[in-house]
């Protein structure tokens, strides 16, 4: 399977040489065999805030068509239902509970030797330490949050350039040269040094997106672009908001003019792309890090009906929007039904480029996804029979269809048990009835559990040693 898979990227690799020593603008052709990298990894985007899974109040134009340019997947999971231990996830391809990266970093902490100690080890190897030695120039643009020593801020970490910031939540509008007491207006830095910032970060960092492209557009490049938006606070100029007069819910309305400012990014980014002829050979992830925050009124984001909120590991934590394009590799309108993960998306990259393995520390959880994309696998082999869910009190474990959780915001307490093949809207906890199921998968998300490190980790309480992750 694999060499005919390798087969088929050797005769389109070679097929692109042909076709492009035809063309009289070979000049501009990337005809490497490396393909470029774009993870555009938005924040707090629910379900159903897209078009393309079936949004109708909301407009995402540019988001649909890019869906639509490559493979949508209907089932995509990332690993943790909030920011910081998810962006460990997919940056490693790692499950971030190996490496003690559960929970947000505590910012409170900072500049002390706590808040310092959190973020993902240098013992775990990032996607742009991986493709660095493969000649690749990598650059993330918005939000970093998993890290805010200096040791593990984006130039220590593979990363060519950075312009963003580094913590969590922070304002669309406003920055200072410092970190004091308001988090949200903690400094925007351009690679290691604080900048003064004007404007309004989503199109800022689209702008910034689109120049590193023309900059970088002759190499492989990977660009992590990652916007905060749709993350509170619930900022957007009213020149978005103007444009969605039809939707009455003013919630809603602002929440969908943020949407929109993203969506009109991400038209400029694919827009670069082929202005550049670039387009068929660079792979685009788009993807959120978790499901819908419920806001202030429960109606800013929509969670396509999906249980639960950003926070749960019921579906609306966790199952996101996820698509991925790749001109050369995948078919335009393609829908993949079965499970994937975020930690997918680095295990795909480095196997484009023969990496079986990080360089440091645990293997990859997640697996290349393209055998499964183009049908060169078995329809009925799914990428993951088996995935897992931890942070603080809460956890899940989906084995096939059957989806074992245990939320602590649920009156009772109770584990739940739900079949997804027939209920995706976990209505009806099976529990009781399939009691033997109920321990099958309990057990088996034990014996993963006890291989973790404590769950604590991250927020490492004061008296912790911290050498995790070795
Ligand atoms: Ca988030």
């Amino acid at each position: 399977m694999i060499r005919k898979y390798i087969s088929s990227i050797c005769i389109l690799v070679f097929a692109i040489v042909i076709t492009s020593c035809n063309n009289s603008n070979k000049t501009e052709l990337n005809i490497s065999n490396k393909s470029n990298v774009i993870l555009i990894f938005a924040d707090d985007m629910g379900f159903g805030d897209v078009g393309f899974l079936g949004a109708t109040d909301i407009q995402t134009p540019n988001i649909d068509k890019l869906a639509k340019s490559g493979v949508i997947f209907n089932q995509g999971y990332v690993t943790a239902s909030v920011c910081g231990p998810s962006r460990a996830g997919i940056l490693t391809g790692v499950y971030q509970q190996r490496i003690g990266a559960d929970e947000n970093i505590p910012e409170d902490d900072f500049p002390t030797e706590r808040g310092r100690i959190a973020g993902i080890p240098l013992s775990q190897s990032m996607l742009p330490e991986l493709l660095r030695p493969h000649g690749y120039h990598s650059g993330v643009i918005g939000k970093w949050h998993v890290g805010l020593d200096e040791t593990k801020r984006p130039l220590s970490r593979g990363f060519d350039e950075f312009y963003g910031f580094l913590n969590g939540s922070h304002s669309y509008y406003k920055s200072t040269m410092e970190f004091g007491d308001n988090h949200g207006e903690w400094p925007i830095f351009r690679n290691e040094e604080m900048v003064k910032f004007n404007g309004y970060t989503t199109d800022v960092f689209s702008d910034e997106a689109v120049n590193f492209i023309e900059r970088n557009k002759e190499e492989p490049f990977f660009l992590y672009l990652s916007y905060n938006a749709v993350h509170h606070p619930w900022e957007v100029p009213d020149s978005y908001v103007e444009r969605l007069k039809h939707i009455e819910d003013k919630d809603r309305r602002l929440f969908s003019g943020m949407m929109l400012a993203m969506d009109d990014g991400v038209g400029r980014v694919m827009q670069t792309l082929k202005d550049h002829n670039i387009d068929k050979n660079t792979m685009v992830f788009f993807i959120s890090d978790n499901g819908s925050p419920k806001g202030q009124s429960g109606t800013m984001s929509n969670t396509g009906g999906l249980r639960g909120w950003k926070g749960d590991t019921y579906e609306g934590g966790i199952r996101v929007p996820f698509t991925m394009t790749w001109p050369n590799v995948i078919s335009k309108n393609t829908i993949y039904d079965h499970p994937v993960s975020a930690l997918d998306v680095v295990a795909t990259v480095a196997a484009s480029l023969g990496i079986e393995k990080p360089a440091q520390g645990f293997d990859f959880d997640g697996v290349d996804l393209i055998p499964y994309v183009n049908g060169i696998k078995d329809k009925n082999e799914r990428p993951h029979e088996v995935m897992y869910w931890r942070r603080k009190d809460d956890y899940a474990i989906r084995v096939g269809d059957w989806k074992l959780e245990w939320n602590d915001d649920k009156p009772n307490k109770e584990i739940e048990l739900f079949n997804l093949a027939n209920d995706p809207y976990e209505k009806d906890d099976l529990s009781k009835k399939h009691l033997e199921k109920l321990v099958e998968l309990q057990d088996k998300f034990d014996a993963w559990d006890s291989q973790q490190p404590d769950s604590k980790v991250w927020p490492a309480p004061k008296n912790r040693n911290y050498d995790y992750g070795k």
